[in-house]
């Protein structure tokens, strides 16, 4: 097939112990998943109706790289995640049938201009220049199932400049895995390459230029870089 520009670069991520990489579809990410987060934004922390949003795929940021301050902010948050990787996918998915469609399990951060977002809320806009910015999904390699997986204990953990800022087991989520990839397929046909973030802890809190962070699902994820 011929093209009137360049094709552009799939965006993608590499696979602990694979020498191939994970092609990346899409991003999708779930809002006030942690009761303790909810409550530190001011938020209902009923589960109510999941919400979601999306980032491009191209802001991904690979694990060891550098993030430049984004543009058109005073104010970058950080908020470590989950992230589900999806060889499958699908509509309407049962949540019993959501584990095998899951190809494996990442870290990564919902880069946020919290600023722009908090005048999003308060204008009831869209939070897609908050959410969507370039490189505003650092994301680690992904662990495919069969080499490892998260359980209900599993920390998930952000240091910064080596201070703990955001720590959770995954089981303080609200809506859990299964449970999301049911709910979004009822709003978009799941796709295998698909990512999901699943929400944040309590403890997120300004990321300024120099800062280094290093974020932990525990024994399966790592994801380090740098601000400038
Ligand atoms: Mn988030």
């Amino acid at each position: 097939m011929n093209f009137v520009i360049p094709l552009p670069a799939t965006p993608s991520l590499p696979v602990t112990g694979d020498e191939r990489r994970f092609p990346v579809r899409r991003i999708f990410c779930i809002g006030r998943n942690y009761a303790d987060h909810a409550r530190e934004m001011g938020a209902s922390v009923d589960r109510g109706k999941p919400v979601f949003f999306t980032k491009p795929a191209d802001a991904l940021v690979g694990d060891g790289n550098d993030v430049p301050y984004p543009p058109a902010t005073s104010n970058l948050h950080h908020e470590v995640e989950m992230v589900v990787a999806l060889a499958g996918g699908g509509r309407n998915i049962a949540p019993d049938a959501a584990d095998e469609l899951i190809f494996g399990h990442a870290v990564g951060l919902d880069l946020t201009r919290r600023d722009l977002q908090a005048d999003a809320k308060q204008r009831g806009m869209p939070w897609d220049t908050a959410k969507g910015m370039d490189h505003g999904a650092p994301v680690s390699a992904i662990l495919p199932v069969g080499a490892g997986r998260p359980d209900a204990d599993t920390p998930l953990s952000l240091r910064v400049n080596d201070e703990l800022r955001q720590q959770s087991p995954l089981g303080a989520m609200l809506w859990s895995v299964p449970e999301i990839i049911a709910e979004l397929s009822r709003l978009f046909e799941l796709k295998p390459g698909d990512l999901i973030f699943t929400g944040t802890p309590a403890g997120v809190a300004a990321l300024e230029p120099g800062d280094r962070f290093h974020a932990e699902l525990a024994g399966l994820a790592t994801l380090d870089g740098h601000v400038r």
